[in-house]
């Protein structure tokens, strides 16, 4: 929960119509955009001036969030980017804690701004760059987060069908379906509130998960022929070379959720999936893990990425193979289960 001092200077900062700067991490997913939009559309309603800048594109399968049209891509179109933060009186950042999450370039446009910053957020070890800190780990979604923001505000009035929608599909894309640890009572009562409200939740799902596509199904199945799996360190990887990937014509968000096969296989506790990108020259790393490994002290300590307990990302500037040896290398040093 926010503290009685955050809560007073949010609605201080938010006491006169303001033009306002939305912005959440690079590659946002459903929770980055749903939290994005779900303030949107409160604030809107509150009489401001909103815009979701997002460091770059949104993948296809949440093209179909309300709002989603309005989005301003930063790296589509910097000149107005730029403006708009300079505009901009207020800043939410959403989903992330470290400017640096933006990406190399909007990073430096985010740093120039003089506006004060509200962060709402979930990862581990926040910056110190926002005037209101809501960060807090135990949290399974910043969407969550920012449905407590607006009642603690004092407007749960103002929630409707639309902010519902946006807040649920954050929610849900982060809890695996309401699988993962941070799932609480709390989380489901809030959903329940949200279903009350109209929101179409067996819709959302089949928005969210039923969508796929050749390239898709391709991507997923490659994958999962490249699995290596380690049962002597409860482990398993797969990985997507760039030619692989040009092969299957993947586009962006095609694999979102791959790496979730490597622990669906029984015993198997920890889980690497890595992506080779070619133009930005670095191999993607996705960690998941159950139970106590902790993948964000390994992807931190590895990989320099970090994320959660359960769910990290990191990267590397070798290549496939020697970020693979180097993977399969750590693994007789930890303890995994
Ligand atoms: P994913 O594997 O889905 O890309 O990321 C899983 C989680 O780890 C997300 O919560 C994401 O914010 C975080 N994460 C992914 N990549 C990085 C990274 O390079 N650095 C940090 N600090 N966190 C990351
Ligand atoms: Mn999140």
């Amino acid at each position: 929960m926010m503290t009685s001092e955050a809560i007073l200077t949010a609605q201080q900062l938010l006491a006169e119509p303001k033009k306002i700067a939305i912005i959440h991490h690079r590659n946002p997913d459903g929770d980055a955009l749903g939290s994005a939009l779900g303030l949107y559309h409160f604030l809107l309603q509150l009489g401001h001036k909103p815009t979701i800048i997002s460091p770059n594109d949104y993948p296809d399968f949440l093209a179909w969030l309300p709002g989603a049209e309005t989005v301003h891509i930063f790296e589509r179109d910097i000149h107005n980017g730029i403006k708009l933060l300079d505009e901009a009186e207020l800043v939410f950042t959403l989903d992330f804690n470290h400017l640096s999450r933006t990406g190399d370039t909007m990073e430096p446009a985010l740093r120039r701004v003089q506006a004060p910053f509200i962060m709402i957020d979930h990862h581990q070890k926040p910056d110190d760059y926002a005037t209101v800190t809501f960060s807090d780990t135990s949290y399974g979604s910043t969407c969550e987060m920012v449905y407590h923001f607006i009642t603690q505000l004092g407007h749960k009035e103002l929630l409707n069908k639309t902010i519902g929608t946006c807040l649920y599909t954050g929610i849900v894309t982060d809890s695996g379906s309401f699988r993962f640890h941070t799932t609480t009572g709390t989380t489901h009562r809030i959903v329940a509130e949200f279903i009350d409200l109209g929101v179409d939740n067996s819709a959302i799902h089949s928005l969210l998960f039923d969508n796929s596509s050749p390239s898709r199904l391709k991507t997923l199945a490659k994958a999962l022929e490249n699995m290596v799996i380690m049962p002597e360190h409860s482990a398993s990887y797969t990985y997507l070379t760039q030619e692989e990937l040009t092969t299957v014509n993947h586009v962006k968000g095609d694999t979102e959720g791959v790496v979730n096969y490597g622990l669906s296989i029984k015993g198997i506790v920890f889980t690497a999936f890595f992506t080779e990108n070619k133009d930005e020259g670095i191999i993607k790393i996705s960690f998941r893990s159950k139970g106590d490994f902790d993948v964000n002290q390994y992807a931190r300590e590895h990989f320099s990425g970090g994320g959660h307990i359960n769910a990290a990302g990191g990267k590397s500037t070798e290549s496939m193979e020697a970020t693979i040896q180097k993977f399969i290398a750590t693994l007789a040093d930890i303890k995994i289960a």
